[in-house]
């Protein structure tokens, strides 16, 4: 090989590459940046002239194919026209939404349980930028409605629908039609549906956040989120806040994304009917009092749930008649599921919100948030039943 440039020139430059047809899967574009043919096209990329990727903190071709792929799941069935963002985290995507969207001395209007994370940020990080968070009961459209008629701050209503952990449903197309009219902006936190269960842009809901990290990634191996939209005038300002904010996903998180949402309908089908199948053993076992799965008929929200959602998800919780002592000591007993604080893994995943999620909750706004001190979460996962069954019943 005859080369014009000194060896140790020859072991900095990229060498010429090797790629002689189209990669069957997604590469991970490992790349801080992107060169550029010309200073014209750099010009033009940089001014939007001609789309094209200059810095992977702008954009970068693992990501956006990633983040384009979960927004047209979205917006499946619909007319309208998504863009996705993805973010380092769900509570980036949650904190990127709101710097995008809302501005000191507006209000959000939001409900008492939320995802712990969720209230923090909204407690502790907003309020200083002088954006105030209400919380109140979302299922009260007495109350939303006297809120938002009688203080033009609220810019925003934000909601979680279903909740955890006790599965509470929130009527999200009376919601958005409401908050429609009154020009208030909606957000959704999408999580533990997933647009395969729950597709709220196609119910009037402006913007969808997901953490990728639960569900539709599924395999437990990465943290992200993602913000999803529709509205023209948005885009750019999200876009906008993400970058200078430098809230983006990197590509391997991306690309793990990209590998555990392949499997999205096939493993939200078997956590749904795996998840169905042990709420009905539970609710017939002697040892528990309420179970708490949207799936079952005695659920308060069951009808709504149906109405807006294609299944039941994964996610229930139940209640041990001992208590505390009796949550702790079925805990202890159980071998096959895995004591974590996460949800939505391949995996099933048992959690005793009273002494992790809820730790710093206040006894009094747990219980009214039906977290009693013998209430078990399970995120159901897409093994046997039977073996998952077999776990819970000897611990019991
Ligand atoms: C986990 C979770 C989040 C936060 O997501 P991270 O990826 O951990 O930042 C937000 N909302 C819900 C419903 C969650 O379960």
């Amino acid at each position: 090989m005859k080369e014009k440039i000194s060896f140790e020139s020859l072991c900095v430059k990229e060498y010429q590459r090797n790629e002689s047809t189209k990669p069957h899967q997604l590469p991970i574009y490992a790349t801080s940046s992107f060169e550029f043919e010309s200073l014209d096209q750099g010009i033009d990329i940089f001014t939007g002239k001609e789309t094209g990727h200059s810095y992977s903190r702008y954009g970068n071709p693992t990501v956006d194919t990633v983040a384009s792929k979960l927004a047209k799941m979205e917006a499946f069935g619909t007319d309208l026209e998504p863009y996705g963002f993805l973010t380092s985290s769900g509570m980036s995507a949650i904190s990127t939404l709101m710097l995008s969207t809302l501005k000191q001395g507006d209000k959000v209007l939001t409900q008492s349980n939320l995802y712990g994370g969720t209230t923090e940020l909204f407690n502790k990080v907003l309020t200083q930028l002088g954006i105030e968070p209400i919380f109140i009961n979302m299922k009260d459209h007495d109350a939303i409605q006297q809120h938002i008629e009688s203080d033009t701050a609220i810019k925003m209503i934000y909601i979680e629908t279903p909740a955890n952990p006790t599965m509470a449903c929130i009527d999200i197309k009376w919601l958005a039609e409401y908050a429609n009219s009154k020009n208030v902006l909606t957000a959704i936190d999408n999580t533990f549906c997933t647009p395969i269960i729950q597709q709220p842009l196609s119910l009037g809901i402006d913007f969808v956040v997901h953490s990728t990290t639960k569900y539709i990634n599924g395999h437990g191996n990465s943290i992200a989120g993602i913000i999803i939209g529709h509205r023209t005038d948005y885009h750019k300002k999200i876009w906008s806040t993400l970058k200078l904010i430098g809230s983006n996903c990197n590509p391997w998180d991306a690309w793990l994304i990209n590998n555990g949402v392949k499997t999205l309908a096939l493993r939200m089908e078997r956590h749904s009917s795996n998840a169905q199948t042990l709420a009905e053993h539970l609710e017939s076992h002697s040892k528990i009092g309420t179970v708490n799965y949207n799936g079952l008929t005695s659920h308060p929200d069951h009808q709504l749930a149906k109405s807006q959602m294609n299944n039941f998800g994964g996610m229930l919780s139940f209640e041990i008649k001992t208590g505390m002592e009796g949550a702790l000591k079925f805990m202890n007993k159980l071998k096959f599921c895995s004591l974590a604080p996460t949800l939505g893994d391949v995996d099933t995943l048992v959690l005793h919100p009273a002494t992790s999620s809820h730790l710093n909750v206040d006894r009094e706004i747990r219980e009214a948030n039906g977290i009693s001190d013998g209430l078990i979460r399970v995120s159901v996962g897409i093994e046997s039943i039977e073996d998952i069954w077999n776990d819970i019943e000897q611990g019991l």
